[in-house]
This record gives C-alpha cells, sequence and structure tokens, in this order.
C-alpha cells in the first residue's frame, strides 16, 4: 500500500489565492476574521481522487467537485461555511481523509472525516482556514472533543393559543323586562293548521310562543298568552286580549307557507309606517338572521289584522317555511330554541 499526498489551495478575502498547502497544513487565516471563499483539492495519487462539496453563503450546499475543480467564489464576497469531502478510486478503501476547519466564533473544530459535513450551517459563520489529511485507514487521529459541525436548529413554533370560540348556540341573553307587559300571539290553532309542509305552522307557532313566553317572563316580563294550548281563537279577539291586558308590545309568532317548497328564509311584518313597529320588527329580525342564519327575506310594512288593530307596537315573526322541508329540518334540530331566543333579542334589544 502506497502513500497519497492531498494538496489543496484556497481563496482568501482581501488576499486571493493563498497557494499550495498539503497533509495538514493550514490553508487560510488565524485570528484575522478574512473568510475562505475558494478551495480546490487534489491528491497525488492516479488510483485515489477526491470529491467534495461546499455549503456557500446565500447559495446552502453546492453540487459536488472533483480532482482540482474550484468549490466556492471568487470576487463575489462569499464565504465558505461548511464543507464535506469523500476519497474516490481504486484504493479509497485503503484511506480516510480527515478534515477540521478553523470557523469564525468556533475557532479550531474537530476533524470530520469521509464526508461528514465540517463547519456550520445556517450560522452566518465563515470558514477562516481548513487542513485535510490523508491517512491509511491504519492510522486513526486524536479527535477532541470539540465539534466538528454545528447547525442551527430550526425555530421552535409558538404553540398557538386556543382562540375564544362563541358556542354555537350562544347562551340566551341578560336582560330585565320588569314592568313590562308582553302579548304573544300564536298563529292558527285548532281546525286551522295554518301553512303545512312537514310540520304545521300551528304546532311550530306554539312550541316558539310558550319557549318564548318562558324566556320572557324569566327576565321580569308579565306574559299574556292568546292561546296555551291548540285552540281556536278568533281573529278578531286576539288583538282585544293584548288590548285588555294593556300590554307593551303585541308579538305574534308565524311561520311562513309556499305553493314552492324550495321557498326558504325569515322576514316579519309590522304596521305601515310605524316607527316603533318598524324599530321592533327590525330588532326581532336581526336576532332571527344571527341565531338562524336563512335567507334574509327582509321587513314587510302591511295592513294585517295582528298589526293593525292592536293599540301598542306590534310585529308578526315569520322565521321559517313550514312548507319548506330545510327549514323544518332546521326546526326540530335546534331550530325552535334558535327562534325563540332570536326574538328575545330583539324584544330585549327595543326596551334598551
Ligand atoms: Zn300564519
Amino acid at each position: 500500500m502506497g502513500n497519497a499526498n492531498v494538496i489543496y489551495d484556497g481563496h482568501v478575502q482581501d488576499i486571493g489565492n493563498i497557494g499550495l498547502f498539503q497533509n495538514g497544513e493550514l490553508c487560510g487565516t488565524y485570528g484575522k476574521s478574512k473568510r475562505l471563499e475558494a478551495l480546490s483539492i487534489k491528491t497525488d495519487s492516479d488510483q485515489l481522487g477526491i470529491e467534495y462539496e461546499g455549503q456557500i453563503q446565500n447559495f446552502g450546499w453546492t453540487d459536488v467537485k472533483r480532482n482540482g475543480e474550484l468549490l466556492g467564489t471568487i470576487g463575489q464576497g462569499l464565504r465558505l461555511e461548511a464543507v464535506k469531502i469523500r476519497l474516490t478510486g481504486e484504493t479509497s478503501n485503503e484511506f480516510d481523509v480527515y478534515y477540521g476547519v478553523h470557523a469564525e466564533n468556533y475557532g479550531d473544530m474537530n476533524w470530520a472525516m469521509n464526508g461528514e459535513p465540517a463547519g456550520t450551517e445556517g450560522l452566518g459563520l465563515r470558514i477562516e482556514g481548513i487542513k485535510i489529511i490523508i491517512v491509511p485507514k491504519s492510522v486513526k487521529l486524536a479527535v477532541g472533543d470539540i465539534r466538528n459541525f454545528a447547525k442551527a436548529e430550526p425555530k421552535p413554533k409558538p404553540k398557538p393559543k386556543p382562540k375564544p370560540v362563541e358556542p354555537l348556540a350562544p347562551a340566551a341573553p341578560v336582560g330585565n323586562l320588569s314592568g313590562k307587559v308582553i302579548c304573544i300571539k300564536l298563529g292558527h290553532g285548532g281546525s286551522d293548521p295554518g301553512a303545512c309542509g312537514d310540520l304545521r305552522e300551528s304546532d311550530m307557532n306554539l312550541t316558539v310562543s310558550l319557549r318564548l313566553g318562558q324566556l320572557l317572563a324569566e327576565r321580569g316580563a308579565r306574559v299574556v298568552y292568546t292561546r296555551t294550548t291548540d285552540d281556536h281563537v278568533y281573529l278578531s279577539d286576539r288583538p282585544t286580549i293584548a288590548n285588555n291586558a294593556g300590554a307593551d308590545i303585541f308579538v305574534s309568532i308565524h311561520h311562513n307557507g309556499s305553493r314552492d317548497p324550495s321557498s326558504p328564509g325569515t322576514c316579519a311584518i309590522c304596521y305601515p309606517d310605524s316607527d316603533a313597529g318598524i324599530r321592533l320588527a327590525t330588532l326581532c329580525l336581526n336576532g332571527l338572521y344571527n341565531r338562524l342564519g336563512l335567507q334574509q327575506r327582509g321587513l314587510i310594512q302591511r295592513d294585517d289584522s295582528d298589526v293593525t288593530y292592536t293599540d301598542m307596537t306590534a310585529v308578526i315573526t315569520e322565521a321559517s317555511f313550514a312548507s319548506c322541508p330545510t327549514d323544518c329540518a332546521l326546526f326540530n334540530n335546534g331550530g325552535a330554541e334558535l327562534e325563540a331566543l332570536g326574538i328575545l333579542d330583539g324584544i330585549l334589544a327595543y326596551f334598551r
């Protein structure tokens, strides 16, 4: 087994080419804060080749250079930060290549060997000098405890804080309605089911009205119903009940119907040109839109007996369509509660 010599030269900041070095001599500078910018390496043996790659400022790892090719840049002001060197050729299994760099902030780093990285990566630190030596496998170089390579650890991602999330069905709103008298009219009933589809309107009206009345009473209101069962009350009698009770507002609970089952959505009705009526109806609509999220059909100002013959501010709500399967499905899956809450939102806002 013969010997093999490694021969290398470098290009150093402000100095340029610094000549040939071999077998462990320092190519570069110590303590001068000058970057090694380029390097070329070869052996003097036909049977032993050498290949190498480098980490270059702004570019990352280069492709592989071989047998004297230039690694790095000249005249671009870019530092070499790390290198990997390997032996190739017929006798490469008989030798090891060792290389150690002198790096900014680290000083002399440990020997790396046979393709291991030497230097730093991602730290913005220059190699200032390098020593390279080829030795037979039988010879082991003493290695200290200084690392041959340092790499920037990826910054740990900050743990995201949980975001406060509104519950899907927000809690019933707070509010004080003591001293208020509210008349709830349950549309239809008895032999008159109102609009019909997957659900009967009179049943929907009853469910929502009783729940709304409960929510209003919990907030101190006195609630007067036009019916509390599936009985029929004559249309003309309903405003009379409200008028006799001295109600502050009259809320008539209805649901819509259409020949077109795909027709969905929410609307409200008030007496034409009544400022208080428009305000109450708009507030109830907003509450229903927010809670139910159905199509917004808007406010209708219409001369309807409920809103015409009452002495007080009055509104008719049509939160959804009894004739529309998707509206009915929502009603059966929490929508009735949301509807009562939406009207409650509007009433509370009206008295605020
Ligand atoms: Zn109706």
